[in-house]
């Protein structure tokens, strides 16, 4: 018999031990293993009681997700069968649940007849994430014990509870909050049980009162909900299946469980959210570096060149995460605002009940500021978050040279400029890495990591680790003008913009990509981050494309020339009333004054156009970017994209939307547009490797370099 569970009995308790480390999940053999203990425990006169308990820090993670793409999850003996099996053993079930129970391992929890858990554990059903539902009774269990509102929120949300709110609720009925060892109290709690002779307590006997919901509950609760729901599949399908918990004998209601479990396993929001589940696991992997035997250097100061916008969200990060930061700016002045905009965030995040006052005091203590550079002789990373540009960003790193110390790793937060031609002016170049940060820079969780020519092993695998510890999910990319985000993007911001010379309103585009699960459309986006940034960041982009494309970004361009910058100064892209705003008849007049300068024709534009003009060049230049080697997977850009842009998770990001759509669409939408359009043979040629990988009847995932 496998040791994926242990077996033991004390007194007349039998033990039985979840023991798959790390996180027990529920893979074939450990079902398999359950289910034998449970029946060998029931056969046992000596037994009266059953406690489930763990050998790890964690209770139960749930289903075993590499069985995922095998089928493994679904053989024999399945969750389900291992669950039904507790519930209708004859003798008391008690889960002790000692640290995080998800998905399938809180469904173990609630299949059985009681549950005592310590208060730091934590329980939830995230399979909604993985655009599943719970398909081991959760959706039919949760709701007999702890209530429609509770089960509803929880399955729709994907996110855990803590113990004591399940005990308030009634979904767990004891926390030990002693100091005593938990297994034993778990038993203690069974001959206690027993001794009193309390009863099973099957779901099957539990019908739900709806007549305590108030009318038309689930019709509001799916409004209120669709907000975020919006283009996922399983959402739905949780709240059927919680409706069907309400309406149907416990034994129905698995049923129809099941079949809704089913439906949502063969869908592109499916596929596409474990795809990206996947690929955030995946991105600590970094090629050529074997993260075992490559040392990391210690970060316990950090420094931060610049208190604008970025330097101070970037500073917050790192004092989060208790690590004292030091800021340097030109003037006192520069300081002063920059530290304002830190406490105020702050005092926001007390205000919202989120952060004590002790805790911003604590953190505000570990920072420090100057306009000296000799004082960060003792910074062991130093990220610079000055003005984007070349020559100052030199100074700044000729001067570090002189005053770091040996091994500091030295990062530029830079968007777009090259990281190796920086490095080049330091005798460190080992030390030199991009740490690309996205704004607002304490909220936003995507890091690029940019690896120069000359980068260190060692560095880079410090970056990912101290962005790990910061709580970012970072992407590791090579040097190009953009690096993996903003050069994948630039081809729909270019797109979205020559589709407004060619006839198309702002309103209309914005529309296409919200319909197509963008949070903003294009056109919105441009007027948050502001006309003047998206003009400036594209001036360098512009001079080496003037001559293949003259109309490249006209219309921001001229909105620029007449100080219209966005939201921040009220006209755009679009006008901005307060929180209303509306097209703006003046800038379709631009447009179509553009437009006939460089001789284009307005037309109708159909909204297929829109969204395939404007998606399929992401996914072109993904194509490059990975055939490149910038980018050391396709799920690497998907992360970044649905991190960093809001790219519809549902979509999976560009990559895989391409894989689920068939990269031979792609390549034929293409190649369409590139004879079509006035510039389709510069913007619409298709990546080398799309066209190979099309030709193969391959997808993106399937490509490694
Ligand atoms: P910002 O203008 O808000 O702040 C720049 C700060 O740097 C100012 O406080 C300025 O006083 C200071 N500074 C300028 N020259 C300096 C010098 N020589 N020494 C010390 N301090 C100096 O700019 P930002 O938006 O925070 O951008 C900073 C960097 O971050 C740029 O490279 C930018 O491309 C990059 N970035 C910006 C964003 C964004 O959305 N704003 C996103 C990612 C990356």
């Amino acid at each position: 018999m496998s040791n994926a569970s242990l077996y033991q009995l004390r007194g007349s308790t039998a033990v039985i031990t979840l023991n798959q480390p790390p996180v027990n999940g529920l893979g074939q053999a450990l079902r398999q293993s359950l289910l034998t203990s449970l029946q060998r425990a029931v056969d046992d006169d000596a037994v009266d009681t059953i406690v489930l308990a763990s050998s790890g820090k964690v209770f139960c993670g749930g289903a075993d997700i590499t069985e995922f793409s095998t089928g493994g999850a679904l053989a024999k003996p399945d969750l389900p069968q291992v669950c039904n099996a507790i519930e209708t053993a004859p003798k008391l079930v008690i889960a002790a649940i000692n640290g995080l129970a998800l998905g399938g391992g809180f469904e173990l929890a609630l299949a059985s007849d009681y549950r005592i858990a310590l208060p730091q554990a934590r329980l939830g059903l995230p399979e909604v994430n993985l655009g599943l539902l719970p398909g081991a009774g959760g959706t039919q269990r949760l709701p007999r014990l702890g209530g429609v509102p509770l089960a509803l929120d929880m399955i729709t949300s994907g996110r855990p509870y803590g113990a004591a709110q399940l005990c308030d609720a009634g979904v767990v009925d004891r926390l030990h909050d002693a100091d005593t060892d938990f297994v034993e109290a778990a038993v203690t709690y069974a001959a206690q049980l027993s001794a009193e002779s309390a009863p099973k307590r099957r779901c099957e006997d539990i019908a739900i009162d709806t007549s305590e919901l108030p009318d038309n509950y689930f019709t509001e609760f799916r409004t209120t909900i669709a907000p975020r729901t919006h283009g996922y599949y399983a959402p739905e399908r949780c709240i059927q299946a919680v409706e069907a918990a309400c309406e149907l004998p416990l034994a129905e209601g698995l049923q129809r469980e099941n079949a809704l479990f089913m439906e949502c396993l063969d869908t592109p929001q499916a596929r596409a959210q474990q795809h990206l589940f996947f690929a955030e696991r995946g991105v600590g992997k970094i090629p050529g570096i074997d993260t075992s035997s490559t040392p990391v250097r210690d970060i316990r100061k950090v420094a931060v060149i610049g208190s604008g916008t970025m330097g101070g969200g970037i500073a917050m990060n790192f004092l989060n995460a208790g690590i004292p930061t030091i800021i340097l700016d030109l003037n006192a002045e520069a300081l002063q605002r920059g530290i304002g905009v830190i406490r105020k965030n702050y005092e926001y995040t007390v205000k919202k009940g989120r952060l004590s006052s002790e805790q911003l005091d604590q953190r505000m203590a570990l920072l420090q500021t100057t306009t000296d550079y000799t004082d960060l002789d003792d910074a062991d990373l130093v990220i610079e978050a000055v003005f984007e540009n070349m020559d100052i960003k030199k100074k700044v790193f000729r001067a570090l040279e002189q005053s770091c110390k040996p091994g500091a790793i030295l990062a530029t937060n830079t968007s777009t400029l090259d990281v190796d031609e920086i490095a080049a002016v330091t005798s460190r170049p080992q030390d030199v890495i991009g740490l690309h940060f996205f704004s607002p820079a304490n909220v936003m969780k995507l890091l690029e990591i940019v690896r120069g020519e000359q980068t260190a092993d060692d560095a880079l695998l410090t970056a990912v680790q101290l962005a790990r510890r910061i709580k970012k999910v970072p992407v590791v990319s090579g040097v190009c003008w953009g690096f993996i985000g903003n050069r994948a993007t630039e081809p729909y911001v270019r797109e979205s913009m020559a589709l407004l010379l060619e006839g198309a309103t702002p309103a209309q585009i914005d529309r296409v990509h919200t319909d197509f699960g963008m949070p903003m459309g294009l056109p919105s986006v441009v007027d948050l981050a502001g006309i003047d940034i998206v003009v400036q960041a594209r001036a360098d982009r512009r001079a080496h494309t003037v001559d293949l494309d003259p109309s490249y970004c006209a219309v921001p361009r001229k909105l620029f020339e007449l100080e219209r910058f966005g939201q921040k100064s009220g006209r755009g892209l679009f006008i901005y009333e307060g929180r209303a705003r509306r097209e703006d008849p003046e800038v379709l007049q631009i447009a179509a004054t553009a437009a006939e300068e460089f001789a284009i024709e307005q037309r109708e534009l159909g909204d297929e156009e829109i969204l395939e003009r404007t998606i399929y060049p992401i996914i072109n230049e993904g194509a490059r970017i990975l055939e490149e080697g910038i980018a050391a997977r396709s799920g690497d850009i998907d992360v970044v994209l649905a991190y960093g842009f809001g790219f519809p998770r549902y979509r999976g990001g560009p990559m895989q939307y391409a894989d689920e759509i068939g990269l031979d669409r792609v390549l034929a939408g293409l190649n369409k547009y590139r004879k079509q359009l006035r510039y389709g043979e510069t913007w619409f040629k298709p990546a080398p490797l799309l066209e190979k990988l099309a030709k193969a009847g391959k997808k993106f995932r399937d490509y490694r370099p």
